[in-house]
């Protein structure tokens, strides 16, 4: 159903970004990924892709950090495939301290990848999908986006503030086939939430698996963790005809967190 589609996924080198572009794939988009990471693992999971959904499959190495990067990045897809149609930002990072002891530039990069590129990404991508009259634009925000914890403050502001976002950018799109809206997902197990497991288990003095326990049983009812392929399939049913007229929504996928 996506095929003819271009589908940018920042963050796609690992984890959920990785997954979701899995998904867009098999359905037919082509893809480009964006993300860190060795240069041959980045290319074995570029082949990969292209094979599983037989679709063109390429990479761009913007740091989203930096707003320069990201127009070349979306130069990149206007020279390679006349402009994104699906945007999925994904790319995320997450620092732990109190506030109070909280570094200033961690806060500053943790506002500039998590919120400030959406906006960036979404400015420099929207002419071509309003003058398409067709565009999906999925902001990966998180239960966080939602709630919050203690000392998550950076991460947790910028979760909620993708969500206001994505509100405005629903409703600055909504007399066209364009649709923005935000997944918000539990516990998923990626490199971003084993550097925390790992964090806490030398913290506590815990093994790996007591820790991993001890975590979805404070916050997620399910006791399971959300899979990357999850996340990646619901991303697909928001780019799905089916969806035309979800607009602006914050959708839990988190095992029940934010019910309680
Ligand atoms: P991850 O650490 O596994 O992957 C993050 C990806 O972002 C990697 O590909 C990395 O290279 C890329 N990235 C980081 N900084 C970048 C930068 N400056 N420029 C370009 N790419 C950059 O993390 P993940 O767990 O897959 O998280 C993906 C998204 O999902 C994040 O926005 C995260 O906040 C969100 N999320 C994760 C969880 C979870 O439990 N894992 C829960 C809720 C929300």
């Amino acid at each position: 159903p996506l095929r003819g589609k271009t589908a940018l996924v920042t963050g796609s080198t690992s984890g959920i970004g990785l997954g979701i572009a899995r998904s867009l794939a098999r359905q037919g988009a082509n893809i480009i990924l964006n993300g860190f990471g060795e240069p041959q693992a980045i290319e074995a999971v570029r082949n990969a892709l292209a094979e599983s959904g037989d679709v063109h499959c390429t990479y761009h190495g913007a740091d989203i950090e930096k707003a320069d990067e990201i127009e070349s990045m979306i130069r990149f897809a206007h020279e390679k495939f006349g402009g994104v149609d699906i945007l999925v930002n994904n790319a995320g990072i997450q620092f732990v301290s109190s506030i109070v002891e909280f570094p200033p530039e961690k806060w500053n990069a943790v506002l500039a990848i998590n919120l400030t590129a959406a906006f960036h990404t979404t400015r420099l991508a929207l002419p071509h999908m309003l003058s398409k009259n067709w565009g999906r634009i999925v902001n990966i925000s998180s239960a966080h986006g939602l709630i919050a914890s203690a000392n998550k403050s950076a991460y947790i502001a910028a979760k909620h503030g993708l969500l206001g976002l994505t509100k405005a950018t629903a409703l600055e799109t909504a007399a066209h086939s364009v649709t923005c809206n935000a997944i918000c997902p539990g516990w998923v197990l990626t490199p971003l939430v084993q550097t925390q497991v790992d964090m806490r288990a030398q913290q506590e003095g815990l093994s790996d698996v007591e820790i991993k326990k001890r975590m979805l049983s404070e916050k997620q009812p399910s006791g399971e963790f959300v899979s990357t392929e999850q996340i990646g399939e619901t991303v697909a049913f928001l780019c799905s005809a089916a969806a035309d007229q979800i607009r602006g929504i914050s959708l839990p996928v988190d095992g029940g967190i934010v019910a309680q």
